[in-house]
């Protein structure tokens, strides 16, 4: 049983949901903790593409531009051969958005750059190989049992 009791609350699971949570909690000012089961977020493969709505979201948060500085490839159009003609099935690149395109990047290098923009507030605090069983509060604050 783990006691953290000056978080006001804690996410189960570090993945996109959770450091993403986790990143807009603290920023707001909660104490945030992430338990996560893995030790690091180089699991199985969870795809590599990083969509235009994802994107505004972290140009309205301010992170857009240290988003893009990670490594990554731009797709703004797919296209396919088909009876020896070039035809455009998709076009991304008519948005009006502020990355009309899909950026492919692994997860983990996007999960890595969320919790490196995460920790620049003081209140957030990931722990790694930390599996959760149960939540309680008590009187103490919360409890984690693992
Ligand atoms: C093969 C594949 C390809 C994909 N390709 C793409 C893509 O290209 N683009 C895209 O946007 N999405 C893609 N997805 C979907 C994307 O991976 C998921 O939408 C996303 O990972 C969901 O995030 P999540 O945080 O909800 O859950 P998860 O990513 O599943 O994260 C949950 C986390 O919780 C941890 N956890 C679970 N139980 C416990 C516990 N008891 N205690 C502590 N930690 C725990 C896990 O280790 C994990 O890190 C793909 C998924 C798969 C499987």
């Amino acid at each position: 049983m783990t006691s953290e009791q000056d978080a006001d609350l804690i996410v189960v699971g570090g993945g996109p949901a959770g450091v993403m949570a986790g990143l807009l909690f603290a920023r707001a000012g909660c104490e945030v903790r992430i338990f996560e089961k893995h030790a690091d977020f180089f699991r199985d493969f969870r795809g590599d593409t990083v969509h235009p709505s994802t994107m505004e979201i972290l140009d309205q948060l301010g992170m857009l531009e240290r988003f893009l500085q990670r490594p990554h490839n731009k797709v703004d159009k797919a296209e396919l051969r088909l009876a020896g003609r070039e035809w455009t099935i998709g076009d991304l690149s008519h948005l009006h958005t502020p990355a009309p395109f899909i950026a492919m990047m692994p997860q983990w290098e996007f999960l890595d750059f969320l919790r490196v923009e995460a920790k620049a507030f003081p209140a957030f605090t990931s722990r790694w190989r930390r599996r959760s069983k149960a939540l309680l509060r008590s009187r103490a604050g919360w409890l984690a049992s693992d």
